[in-house]
Order: structure tokens, then C-alpha cells, then sequence
């Protein structure tokens, strides 16, 4: 590679983490230990589709099994490969790892574009692809558990379930195979935008340390703030659409496959969702400017990028031309290593991606909770909420003399549902591990962003099991 060009996903990932381990002062036969997949399958197989076999190639790569099941989602997309998996797999042993997600980290990936094929053939070749991984060993409720990713959702976690639980009737934990899944298939509220949530969440805390964002640039609050997301699938929508309704910022604008809309006064998610729905895309959304270049409008100016699509978006050949002063990485690896430095250097905030987008996962390991104890969660504890918020409020009008407004008294008696739970607890986890980040970073003197910060706590844990279970 030519100094100055990027490096490709893996050794972008490889780069990061090397620079947090030098900075903790990692012994370096520990640290190739740590960093290297310990495992990865290639599997190739056919289909029969529309009358003749297609053979599809697919992978799966275990980073990590120092904590197990290994966790990881599985994407669907024509230019997925051996070495982005890994990649992947990597980050997501960090990232469990910094959030307290007793996992170790995997990914998986089919090269495949799911628009080519009907739903049924999809489901076909999902099915297929699930008996391959059961076969090798690469998916069970003990041993290694996908979620979805790029190209994936409920809908072929669903599919997955259902055909482990098919090859494999006898284990009671057979749901737990993958998370994500529909409600109504043993899924848990709030999954599906948990990802998107998380995004809001750890926003959220960055700008309660005024000292923090004054680091970027910025003052005052979230509020009002201009926002440009990239990327308008699962996480770029529920990123955009929370911080947009309970934020309060104002969503300049949207970067997809098919251009950038763009408006100073703020755009509505939810009706560019449905745009899109209809329309396929993004463009002819009324009332924005369009701009067919959608790599160029990475550059536009706003106070928040947020690159929620896929990795190596921001590169050497960019990051000089980024104007956003704080960059929030929603998908997996959109700052290259090398990128980083030139924006790091041009006094730019990079929030990283094993911090950003550890909402999924957090959430994940609740539903896989749920899933192997066999129970909702708040089941036991509801009715309980219920009749202790009903004697406070009896107690409330009882010495006031006054009742308490229905519209005071009805959340309370509700109960709490599941879904708040849920919320709560990723409100907890995201909130909390940015301030684990900010505080290593703090006080290192050795480390300087954000992204070494969050390896660095991350590093620390699983070094440490590593070393107690004797494998150092
Ligand atoms: P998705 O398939 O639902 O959405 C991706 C969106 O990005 C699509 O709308 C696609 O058209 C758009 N896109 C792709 N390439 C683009 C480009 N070059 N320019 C503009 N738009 C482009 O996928 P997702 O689940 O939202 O995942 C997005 C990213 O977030 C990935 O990096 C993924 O690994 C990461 N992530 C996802 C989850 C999750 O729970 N889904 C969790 C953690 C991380």
C-alpha cells in the first residue's frame, strides 16, 4: 500500500486496535493472540432456483470465544467477503466487550443481492445457509448466535430459528440460535430500533459533558443541532427519527444509494420513509434539494455526520473535505484508520462505531436472556408496579384531599411493560459506556480519541479474562 492510502476494513480494524494496546502497553505476543479471528468458515452451496443449481458462498468468523455464545449479525449483500467478516467479527468482541455483553465476538456473510431473488427463493436460501452453519458448528444457543445485519432482519431470523429448530427438536433453548426474530417468534419490543436508539442514547450523553463538545467545536445542547445521516436503512432511520423527535434536532439531511436530499429548515424522517417506500428511493422527496453525487454530500456542511450504511466512507481521499465537527459512526467502520488521523488532526470528534452502534447487541443479549430463561421480562414484577403506584396515589389524595389527575395517575398505573424495560436498560448500558470511554480517555495521558479510548476499555476486559482463564 502506497503511505497515505487506506488499508482496507480488516487492517483498519487491526491498526485501531494495535494503537489502543500500545497505549495500555499490551505485551505484543498477547496482542496477536487478542486481535486475529480464531476461526473462520467459507461455505459454498447450492440451490435449486428457477429450474437450475446456484451456488452461493457464504462465511462465518469467530473472533473471539473468551466469553461464549460468540454474537454477531449475519448481512446479506454482492460484496461481502472473507475479509470484512473478520473485521466484523473483530469489532464485535470489542464491542461486547465495552457495553458488559457476556459474548464473544463473530459475524457472518452471504454474498448475495437479496433483490435478485422473491421472497420465497430468499427464504430457500436462508434455510439452506442456517443447515450449512448447524452442520460446521457455527450457529447454536450455546456456541454462536447471529442477528441481523446489512441486507437482514426479523424476517430471516425468523427463518433461521425455525430451521434450527427443525434440525435440532430436542433442545429446549433452540429460539436462542439467533436474536432479532419477530415479537411473535420470540423476539423482544424494541430489537429493531434498538440499534438506532443506542445512536440517540450515547448523542445524547456526548452532549452532556459541555467540556466535550466544546472539544469539537460546538456549544450548547443537541437541540437544534444540524444532522446529516447516511445510510436510511434500519439504523439510519431510527437514528434519524428518534434524535429528531425526542432531540429536537434539526435533519439537514439524507445520503442513500440513489443521491442526497437536502433542506436548511429540517426534513421529516418519517415522511421520507414513506417516500421511500413508494418510491424506492430517495429522490423527488418534495420540498428538498437533490444532489445525484451521494459521496459528494458526505462534505456538506452540518454540526452531525452520522455515516449509518457500511464501512470505508470516509477515507484518505475525503476526510480533508469532511465538514461536520463531529462525526458519529452509526454503521460499522464508515472512518478508515487513516482517515481518522487527518480528521483527528483537523481537530474533528470521531464517536466510534464498537461505541455507536453497541445499542443492536445490547439488546440482543436481552432477547437471548429472555430466550434461554424462558420468560418475558417484568412478567413476575407488573401487577406488583401496578398495586404499589396505586396505594402512593391513594396516599397522595388520601393527605392532599385532592385526586390525583388521570393524566398523572395513568402511567403509573400501567405498569412496566417489558418494552420499558428495555429501553431502560439500553438507556443504562449506551449512557454508561461513554462515560467509561470519556473517563479512560481522560485519564491516559497516551490516549487522545475516543476510538483508543473505547478499544482501550474494551481491551482491558477481555485481556484480563484471557489471563485469569490461563490462556495468556
Ligand atoms: P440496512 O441494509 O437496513 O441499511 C443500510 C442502508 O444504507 C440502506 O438503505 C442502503 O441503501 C444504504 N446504503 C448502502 N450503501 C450506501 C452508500 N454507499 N451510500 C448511501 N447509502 C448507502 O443495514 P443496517 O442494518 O441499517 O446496517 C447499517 C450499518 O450499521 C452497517 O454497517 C451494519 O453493520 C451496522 N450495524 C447494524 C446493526 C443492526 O442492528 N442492524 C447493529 C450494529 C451495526
Amino acid at each position: 500500500m502506497e503511505p497515505g492510502t487506506d488499508t482496507g476494513f480488516l487492517a483498519s480494524v487491526r491498526g485501531m486496535f494495535d494503537k489502543a494496546a500500545a497505549a495500555l502497553g499490551v505485551a505484543p505476543d498477547l496482542v496477536e493472540t487478542i486481535r486475529e479471528c480464531n476461526s473462520v468458515i467459507q461455505l459454498r452451496f447450492p440451490v435449486r432456483l428457477r429450474g437450475r443449481y446456484r451456488t452461493f458462498c457464504g462465511w462465518r468468523a469467530v473472533h473471539s470465544e473468551h466469553r461464549l455464545p460468540v454474537k454477531g449479525g449475519i448481512r446479506f449483500a454482492p460484496m461481502v467477503d472473507q475479509q470484512e467478516v473478520e473485521a466484523l467479527a473483530a469489532l464485535m468482541t470489542f464491542k461486547c466487550a465495552l457495553v458488559d455483553v457476556p459474548f464473544g465476538g463473530a459475524k457472518g456473510g452471504l454474498a448475495i443481492r437479496p433483490k435478485d431473488y422473491t421472497e420465497e427463493e430468499l427464504e430457500r436460501i436462508t434455510r439452506r445457509f442456517t443447515q450449512e452453519l448447524a452442520d460446521h458448528g457455527y450457529i447454536g444457543p450455546s456456541r454462536d448466535v447471529p442477528a441481523p445485519d446489512m441486507g437482514t432482519g426479523e424476517r430471516e431470523m425468523a427463518w433461521m430459528a425455525d430451521e434450527y429448530r427443525a434440525l435440532y427438536p430436542s433442545d429446549i433453548d433452540a429460539l436462542a440460535c439467533v436474536t432479532g426474530k419477530p415479537a411473535t417468534q420470540g423476539g423482544i419490543p424494541g430489537r429493531q430500533q434498538a440499534t438506532g436508539r443506542g445512536v440517540q442514547y450515547v448523542v445524547g450523553e456526548y452532549f452532556e459533558h459541555r467540556e466535550d463538545v466544546a472539544r469539537c467545536g460546538l456549544e450548547g445542547g443537541l437541540e437544534g443541532k444540524r444532522v446529516i445521516v447516511q445510510g436510511f436503512g434500519n439504523v439510519g432511520f431510527n437514528a434519524a427519527q428518534y434524535l429528531v423527535d425526542n432531540e429536537g434536532v434539526l435533519l439537514v439531511g439524507v445520503i442513500e444509494r440513489d443521491g442526497a436530499v437536502l433542506c436548511d429548515a429540517g426534513l421529516s424522517p418519517h415522511a421520507l420513509a414513506e417516500h421511500r417506500a413508494e418510491t424506492g428511493g430517495v429522490t423527488g422527496f418534495p420540498g428538498t434539494q437533490y444532489v445525484a453525487d451521494s459521496a459528494r454530500a458526505l462534505s456538506y456542511d452540518c454540526d452531525i455526520l452520522i455515516p449509518a450504511a457500511m464501512e470505508n466512507q470516509i477515507t484518505v481521499a475525503n476526510a480533508a473535505d469532511i465538514k461536520a465537527p463531529l462525526i458519529v459512526e452509526a454503521a460499522n467502520g464508515p472512518v478508515t484508520f487513516d482517515a481518522e488521523r487527518v480528521l483527528l488532526k483537523r481537530n474533528k470528534v470521531v464517536l466510534p462505531d464498537l461505541l455507536v452502534n453497541a445499542g443492536g447487541v445490547t439488546v440482543s443479549y436481552f432477547e437471548w436472556v429472555s430466550n434461554v430463561s424462558h420468560m418475558r421480562f417484568g412478567r413476575l414484577s407488573r401487577q406488583l408496579d401496578v398495586q404499589r403506584s396505586l396505594r402512593i396515589v391513594e396516599m397522595i389524595e388520601k393527605s392532599t384531599g385532592k385526586p390525583v389527575p388521570d393524566e398523572l395517575k395513568a402511567p403509573l398505573l400501567r405498569g412496566t411493560e417489558e418494552l420499558d424495560l428495555v429501553r431502560s436498560g439500553l438507556d443504562d448500558t449506551m449512557r454508561g459506556a461513554y462515560r467509561d470511554v470519556r473517563r479512560v480517555m481522560l485519564e491516559n495521558d497516551a490516549i487522545e480519541d475516543l476510538r483508543t479510548a473505547a478499544f482501550a476499555v474494551a481491551l482491558e476486559k477481555v485481556e484480563r479474562s484471557y489471563r485469569e482463564m490461563g490462556l495468556a
